[in-house]
């Protein structure tokens, strides 16, 4: 049977996803061929992609905005260096608000200073540091908006006074509203909220390229794949195929403030219950709680064994937490039954039962 996937990534896509993408590996649009052996150059590969960034763009309102949706490879990983390669000439500013703040951080220091305006690190990034201020002569200032492993959101974004925000979306991406206009750059790895690994989607503003005086490598030239609407070289193609179909149904779904509805409802039920059930304690601070990754320990390690034990006969998958942050994980993306947390949440209460 189909089990509860809480995974924090790559994770659960809807069911109707999983059912066409199988389609059409066998059989692609009754073609007679498999959309693993198609030209990407074939006019109906060129038709994905093109739905697919089009999809990228209304679902993020961003239509007429003067942005470009890019389906590239290497992860949000490459785009760690890739952003600052393409921006950073002289200082960058960035918020480090946990491990893959941090890895940002570190590929930045590659092509520039990097100055950390603010982190969370004393605290084991269990919370969204606030009031800290953007320095006026930075190149753009980076955040991530979702901490995928410590269960924290980014909920209000600073005002940056016209310096260009690039933002890790990797695992909050079309699941809330947001004005992403604010953004410049938005980068998402698709395995979290999207689709299959394999790619990352990239929305840049196309106004704030060509400003650096080094020369950049074509492939990590945000301005190559753009000149050439993400074919510059093979695009992953059944990734992007698939993170198509995603986009699809989140449309049908409502779109990104159809999703949210039901991402605030599963959130809000998960964390009712770790507040109100005394066996367990959450980990992230309240006000910064994220609504895709719900981040709780036991308070009594005791029960570990019949938690577990509860959790797997009621075929839950996923849960256990990032090995730097210990305790539980529950990853709630767009593709998340409400059921799935329904049936958690049910396991949390027979533990106190049972105790
Ligand atoms: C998973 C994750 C990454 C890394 O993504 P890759 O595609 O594996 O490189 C980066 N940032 C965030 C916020 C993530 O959740």
């Amino acid at each position: 049977m189909k089990k509860h996937n809480f995974s924090a990534g790559p994770c659960i896509l809807p069911q109707s996803v999983f059912e066409q993408a199988s389609q059409a590996v066998l059989n692609f649009n009754n073609s007679g061929l498999s959309i693993l052996e198609i030209s990407h150059r074939s006019k109906d590969f060129v038709a994905v992609m093109d739905e697919a960034q089009k999809l990228a763009i209304e679902l993020l309102g961003l239509e007429g905005k003067g942005y470009k949706a890019l389906f590239l490879q290497g992860g949000a990983s490459t785009q760690f260096l890739m952003a600052a390669y393409n921006l950073l000439e002289k200082k960058a500013a960035y918020l480090n608000t946990g491990t893959w703040s941090s890895k940002a951080i570190k590929e930045a220091k590659l092509f520039g200073e990097v100055e950390e305006v603010a982190s969370s690190k004393d605290k084991n990034f269990n919370y969204i540091p606030k009031n800290y201020s953007v320095p006026a002569d930075a190149d753009y200032f980076h955040c991530t908006s979702n901490n995928t492993i410590f269960g924290t959101q980014i909920k209000d974004f600073p005002t940056t006074g016209g310096i260009p925000m690039v933002c890790d979306m990797s695992s909050d991406i079309f699941s809330r509203k947001l004005d992403f206009s604010k953004f410049s750059i938005i980068y998402a790895g698709a395995q979290k909220n999207m689709g299959p690994a394999g790619t990352t989607l990239v929305v840049v503003k196309e106004d704030i390229l060509g400003k650096i005086s080094r020369e950049i490598p074509s492939m990590l030239d945000y301005q190559t794949h753009i000149g050439k609407d993400s074919m510059f070289n093979t695009p992953p193609v059944f990734a992007v195929y698939t993170s198509m179909l995603t986009l699809r149904w989140l449309k049908e779904k409502g779109g990104v403030e159809g999703i949210q509805k039901l991402n605030e409802e599963k959130a809000a039920l998960i964390y009712n219950e770790i507040d109100r059930n005394p066996l367990f304690e959450g980990f992230a601070a309240v006000e910064d709680r994220s609504m895709m990754n719900a981040t709780f320990n036991l308070k009594d390690e005791k029960y570990k064994d019949l938690f577990e034990d509860l959790a797997k006969a009621a075929h839950i998958n996923g849960i256990n937490g990032h090995r730097s942050v210990g305790g539980y994980r529950a990853s709630m993306y767009n593709a998340l039954p409400l059921k799935s947390v329904q049936t958690l949440v049910n396991v949390m209460k027979e533990l106190e039962t049972q105790a």
